[in-house]
């Protein structure tokens, strides 16, 4: 398999190289009174700030299964995921959830409690996962999705799941299910993805 162009990683490139206030070619460099490199319109004096993205996806759970979405995007096409994406500017981390989750394998759900918040500073994101409730067994996977699907829990595909933040996720809710209580966990991963 070739691999993917790298556009393909993030939705926009972090780097500018004009200034979308008035055109002309921005300086990197570190203003004044700043301690980090930024994207510096010397023209208008525009200081364009980058900063992390939220990823908002949910855990739809059916009874005793899973739903999952195999991808049909990259990176990562043909690996399954728990429905995911990134955040839109004016929604709640919930309705983001909710959407992307609307998007991708076309699922009534009920969200529940925040599962894993996840901190993924190598590749500048930060993964939120609630917990949802499936309401009924209809599925309507969108474009992004090859096909969707419950697995049982015992079934998961391990060895097909398309993000750290996807398994480490999962493992997190199978371990507070036998418990009985599910906690919100924080932890970060130091990879940068695929990973
Ligand atoms: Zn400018």
């Amino acid at each position: 398999m070739t691999s993917p162009d790298p556009a393909f990683y993030h939705p926009a490139p972090r780097a500018q190289q004009f200034c979308s206030q008035c055109g002309h070619a921005l300086s990197r460099e570190i203003p004044p009174d700043d301690n980090r490199i930024r994207d510096l319109c010397h023209h208008c004096g525009a200081v364009h700030y980058q900063n992390p993205r939220n990823v908002v996806g949910v855990v739809p759970i059916l009874g005793d299964r899973v739903l999952l979405c195999r991808r049909a995007i990259e990176p990562r096409y043909g690996k399954w995921t728990l429905p995911a994406g990134f955040m839109e500017l004016g929604e709640t981390t919930e309705q983001g959830a909710e959407r992307e989750n609307q998007e991708e394998s076309g699922a009534r759900i009920e969200i529940q409690s925040l599962l894993t918040v996840i901190d993924v500073p190598l590749v500048n994101q930060v993964h939120l996962y609630y917990l949802a409730d499936v309401l009924g067994p209809d599925l309507a996977p969108g474009p992004e999705t090859l096909e969707a699907a419950f697995f049982a829990l015992d079934e998961i595909p391990w060895n097909e799941l398309a993000f750290r933040t996807v398994s480490t996720t999962l493992e997190h809710y199978l371990q507070d299910r036998a418990r009985g209580d599910f906690p919100t966990h924080h932890y970060a991963i130091n990879l940068r993805f695929p990973d």
